[in-house]
Order: C-alpha cells, then structure tokens, then sequence
C-alpha cells in the first residue's frame, strides 16, 4: 500500500515522499508550531491557574461585593508581586490567606488613602467634615 502524499501541519505544503521530515516541510514551520504550542499551552496554564485563584480567595470585592474589574490585594502591607502573569497567579496561591479580591475602585481608594499617611486624629476630622457633605448631598 502507498503511503498518501502528507502534508506539513504548519503550512499545508506537500511533504518530499522521502522527506526525512514527519509533520512539517521545513525547520521553520517546525519551530512556528512548536511556539504556538507552548504558547497555547501557557495560555492554558494560566487560564487554570486565574480559576484555582477566583475559587480559593474570591471573585467579589471585599468592600462593595461586585465582581467587577476585581484584583487581589496584599493585606499585610506587603509588596504586590510582580512579574509573569503565571507567576504572581502561583504567589497568590501560595500566599492566599494574604490576598483579598477588591475592585479596581476600591483598591485604589486603599491605596491612595495608605499613600496620603493621615493620622488617625486628622482622620477622625475629615470623616467627621466628609459625612457632613454627604448628608447633604442631594444626587
Ligand atoms: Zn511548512
Ligand atoms: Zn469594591
Ligand atoms: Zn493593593
């Protein structure tokens, strides 16, 4: 029996029958399938890894509940990890009683609060002068 004329799985050209070659015409299309497999199977990795972290730390805001444009924050005034997406997916993890999901807003706010350094006398004040505002406002 004649072995069908096979074709390289990257671009499709037909294989030298007495091609040394298995799957792909030539080096090039060798390596462009071989990136796109591991990129694949990185996206993959990831994919996993994002839903082990919404399962096991959250996927709502622990201030307003919404699971909005949701991130996870470092209680314990740490550094947020940084790096490879896979990477810092892993450090939650490892680290998840550390980590609360908190909207995009609500971090902000967190942080933007932690960077003014108020004491809490001067804090006191202002949310003493912010709830007269706001039990004021008519919107
Ligand atoms: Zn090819
Ligand atoms: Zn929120
Ligand atoms: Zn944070």
């Amino acid at each position: 029996m004649e072995n069908k004329p096979k074709k390289c799985l990257e671009c499709g050209k037909e294989l030298e029958t007495n091609s040394h070659r298995y799957r792909y015409c030539s080096n090039r299309c060798f390596k462009k399938a071989r990136k796109k497999y591991f990129r694949d199977y990185k996206r993959e990795e990831i994919r996993e890894l994002w839903l082990k972290v919404q399962k096991e730390i959250g996927i709502t805001c622990v201030i307003c509940n919404s699971p909005k444009d949701v991130c996870y924050h470092e209680t314990n005034g740490k550094e947020h990890p940084r790096g490879r997406e896979n990477q810092y997916l892993k450090h939650y993890l490892e680290n998840k009683a550390s980590f609360v999901p908190i909207c995009r807003k609500h971090h902000w706010i967190v942080h933007t609060l932690a960077n003014i350094r108020i004491t809490s006398s001067e804090n006191e004040k202002i949310l003493n002068l912010v709830s007269k505002i706001l039990a004021n406002r008519t919107d």
